[in-house]
């Protein structure tokens, strides 16, 4: 058998293995069962290929992408590996002349897309596979976005042929791991690995938002002539914030889904070939750039999710070298993000698992410590404090909340639950609004009792208490707050809770406290 190592270089011609790999190649040759998960882009193909060259017989490869199989194929044939793949994207003569190649056994990778599982098990019985190998394999859990039916007939599969299988993944929830393991193990535990989530080279920073559009003007003038990503809630935005870019003397374009396909394609194309283009750009942009030289990445508004967010900072520095990011946010960011989930077409489950997705990257905006170790605590990596984010290269300030938040809660309760955070603030610190004395609001016993803190400072434990997800607003009512369970024991006066005070980010990258 030819070692891993040489065929690292000599077929794949790479000079090491990436973090993860090599362990991992190990468990797979040693015929074990694997689950590994690993980020986009952290190399988890050589994690199957490279075993089944070093193994006898055929090794299958279930994927859902099928332009991504025949890219693969096309690579490994280039390399002088020997490589099929059936899918509904073949002509008949490609088919033909697959299953020419296997039964005269020179096929060591088989592609498959999961439709054709149902129809091929004759011939994957008839050939001597002895390894199956799943990409995204996520596609198995009903949890997750992208459910594929046929992910089902997989574990079948693996009973039939009674060989070792591994499967892979860069979703990292909990849930979806334990449907992944219930559904292809049949609920026997693989050797699991779980590695490559860091990417030590991005300096990682989220601020409050004040006047946004300077925010990002500010960010993108101290780094003239590099190519950067400014990603935005709306299509309408980026045009607009892109000619703000454009007037403050940057080459700059916008890109979305509603431009059309020839447009996005020339900006695409700038993009990989100029020096110091800006995009400004919806989530459309993304997925086919492979551009490594990529210094920085910032998001004019919060993202959707925290897997959302690791992919979109992902795509700076992928040279290695260092690179910058930026994340504004503010309550309309998540009042929009919670609304959106709500309004959504999903079942009430995975609404549910959207917004606990949603909760864990506001826990990362407002968080107390290292950013990267709560980045990488959510992908189940543990870290030491990492030196190169915000909250390293300064803390944050931290006061006990406790009786800010109950004063708070307390006033969302008297008024019903009916009032968004303006006229709660206004009620607290003893505003008496035109609003205020037609509700007779200036007579509740919460009038005034914060006068102790600034509007802003309410603004921002308000805010900071929609991101811990003690209170969200109404989809009903648009921005009505709803106390909710998670916030009773500190109502109760069982539990204490410490906040930030706010950390506003201004000109460059100095932060700047605001009371
Ligand atoms: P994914 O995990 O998203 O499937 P790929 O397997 O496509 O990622 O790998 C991403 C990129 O990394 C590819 O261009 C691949 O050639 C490259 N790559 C993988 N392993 C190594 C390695 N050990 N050294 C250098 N480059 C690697
Ligand atoms: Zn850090």
């Amino acid at each position: 058998m030819p070692a891993p190592k040489d065929l690292l270089a000599t077929v794949f011609g790479f000079s090491a293995f990436r973090p993860g790999q090599e362990e991992i190649v190990d468990a797979v040759l040693a015929g074990r069962n694997v689950l590994a998960i690993m980020p986009t882009g952290g190399g988890k193909s050589l994690c199957f290929q490279l075993p089944a060259l070093c193994r006898d017989g055929v090794t299958v490869v279930i994927s859902p992408l099928i332009a991504l199989m025949r890219d693969q194929v096309r690579a490994l044939r280039e390399v002088g590996v020997e490589a099929g793949a059936l899918t509904s994207g073949n002509t008949e003569e490609e088919t033909e002349g697959v299953f020419q190649a296997l039964d005269e056994g020179r096929i060591k990778l088989l592609y498959m897309a999961p439709e054709r599982l149902a129809s091929a098990a004759p011939l994957l019985r008839r050939i001597n596979v002895t390894l199956i190998a799943v990409d995204e394999a996520h596609c198995v859990s009903q949890w997750g976005h992208d459910f594929r039916p046929d992910y089902l007939r997989i574990g079948e599969l693996r009973r039939t042929l009674g060989v070792p299988l591994a499967a892979f993944t860069a979703t990292a929830d909990e849930e979806t791991r334990g449907e992944i393991v219930t559904r292809l193990f049949d609920g026997v535990a693989p050797e699991s690995f779980l590695r490559g989530f860091d990417r030590p080279n991005i300096h990682l920073a989220f601020a409050v938002k004040d006047k946004p559009r300077d925010q990002i003007l500010s960010f993108a003038a101290s780094r003239k002539g590099q190519s950067g990503i400014v990603y935005c809630a709306t299509r309408a935005k980026t045009e607009t914030l892109a000619q703000a870019l454009r007037e403050a003397g940057h080459s700059a374009c916008h890109y979305h889904g509603g431009m059309e396909a020839e447009d996005r394609r020339r900006v695409e194309v700038r993009f990989q070939q100029e020096d110091g283009l800006i995009v400004v750009a919806t989530i459309a942009f993304g997925m086919g750039i492979d551009k490594p030289d990529i210094r920085w990445v910032a998001h004019a508004d919060l993202p959707k999710s925290i897997e959302g967010y690791y992919q979109e900072i992902g795509r700076a520095g992928r040279d290695g070298a260092a690179a910058e990011t930026l994340t504004l946010y503010g309550p309309d960011d998540i009042r929009l993000r919670r609304s959106q989930i709500d309004e959504g077409a999903a079942p009430m489950d995975r609404k549910e698992a959207d917004h606990a997705r949603l909760n864990a990257l506001l826990g990362l905006a407002e968080a107390a410590a290292c950013r990267r170790q709560v980045l990488l605590g959510y992908f189940g990596e543990t870290a030491q404090p990492c030196g190169n984010c915000d909250l390293c290269d300064r803390p944050a300030e931290l006061f006990d909340a406790t009786e800010a938040v109950r004063k708070a809660l307390s006033a969302i309760l008297r008024t019903g639950e009916y009032f968004g955070s303006g006229h709660l603030i206004d009620i607290l610190t003893g505003t008496s609004t035109a609003k205020v004395r037609e509700r007779g609001h200036d007579q509740l016993p919460t009038f005034a009792v914060g006068r102790d803190l600034s509007k802003p400072a309410w603004g921002a434990v308000f805010r900071q208490m929609m991101g811990r997800d003690l209170v969200r607003p109404d989809p009903e009512r648009y921005g009505a707050l709803r106390m909710t369970e998670a916030a009773r024991p500190i109502l109760r006066g069982e539990a204490a809770i410490t906040l930030r005070r706010d950390t506003i980010q201004s000109a460059g990258s100095r932060p700047v406290v605001k009371s």
